[in-house]
């Protein structure tokens, strides 16, 4: 099923996203992960991909498992900075003879091993969401990444949203937000796309904090914005981790309860393979979700 056919029909789409163990760690780890999730029955469960390619195998193994396995919808993370377009194309194929139809287009972060002498395909993800579009036509829905605060390599959050303007043009079918812990951002960003023209569903990607080291490495390599109300939880609880981690649920419950009010198109849980705080978070929402439902508000 292609994941643009999921919006628009039972209230928000509710997703999870897990990531591949590392190459020398098994890789049951994760099939723990969803086995421990799959009762919730999430919209699907996208996968993420090492930018360099180093998680192809198992990015393309563990959504097959998902989909194939699980029955639920899997979506495939793949990033093209690091490929030739030959090398797309061997992986498309790859996730078409295991059913996997839906792709997240990303560019990936630069990474050490890149080569810098040889041709490269694509420069922006843009140029992935084209060649899935133009090579791969009809064989998978195609969604893309977001940044409600702009991504952090761009000055001009303007310019941020042509480029994701452009990246919806060349094919993207719904967006998944990047992490943010200030809602009002979220809607900022929302109103200001659709403004644009920019009419695909956006998900927004909640990221439940679990502890203080987590915190500063998300503000390096994201450069998202911390609300005093959020940075006084961090402050007071750093030292207690069993106290930040139940904060930490109950800050992204609060956020959800707060989006699903403002009628978010799809809520993106990186359960950071944590299934039990995903579970938390689920158990908190579950009756606001069926409220938020056509059928529920019918009832209600
Ligand atoms: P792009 O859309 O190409 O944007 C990258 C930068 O280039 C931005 O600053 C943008 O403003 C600029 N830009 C875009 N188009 C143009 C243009 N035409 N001309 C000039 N500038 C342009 N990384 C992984 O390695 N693996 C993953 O599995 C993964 N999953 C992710 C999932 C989500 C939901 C998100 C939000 C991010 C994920 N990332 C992942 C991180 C992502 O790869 C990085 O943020 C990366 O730096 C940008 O990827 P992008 O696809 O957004 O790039």
């Amino acid at each position: 099923m292609f994941i643009r056919d999921l919006f628009g029909k039972n209230g928000p789409v509710v997703s999870f996203e897990v990531f591949p163990p590392k190459a020398d760690a098994p890789v049951e780890g994760v099939y723990r992960t969803i086995e421990a999730l799959k009762d919730l029955s999430p919209g699907f469960i996208s996968v993420t991909y090492g930018a360099g390619g180093s998680s192809r195998d198992r990015t393309v193994e563990i959504a097959a498992r998902i989909r194939n396995g699980y029955g639920i919808e899997a979506l495939a993370h793949l990033t093209c900075r690091s490929h030739t377009a030959g090398e797309i194309d061997d992986i498309c194929e790859e996730l078409l003879d295991e059913g996997v139809q839906n792709i997240l287009a990303l560019r990936g972060d630069p990474q050490p091993g890149d080569a810098t002498d040889r041709k490269r395909d694509f420069a922006y993800a843009c140029d992935l969401v084209r060649h899935l579009r133009r090579n791969h036509f009809g064989n998978f829905c195609i969604g893309a990444a977001a940044y409600p605060e702009g991504h952090i390599e761009c000055q001009d959050i303007d310019k941020d949203l042509d480029f994701l303007k452009l990246k919806v043009e060349a094919g993207a079918e719904f967006l998944i937000t990047q992490l943010f812990f200030d809602n009002e951002l979220f809607y900022r960003f929302r109103d200001e796309a659709r403004r644009r023209g920019i009419t695909v569903p956006i998900v927004a990607g909640i990221f439940p904090v679990l502890n203080a080291a987590q915190v500063q490495k998300i503000v390096s390599l994201c450069g998202v914005s911390l609300p005093p109300r959020f940075t006084r939880i961090i402050a007071r609880y750093a030292n207690s981790p069993a106290a930040l981690a139940e904060a930490g649920v109950a800050y992204a419950t609060d956020q959800i309860v707060d989006l699903l009010a403002a009628g978010v198109d799809g809520i993106h849980l990186y359960t950071m393979n944590r299934p039990e705080t995903t579970r938390r978070i689920m158990g908190n929402i579950d009756q606001i979700r069926k409220t938020a439902s056509p059928e529920g508000r019918e009832k209600g």
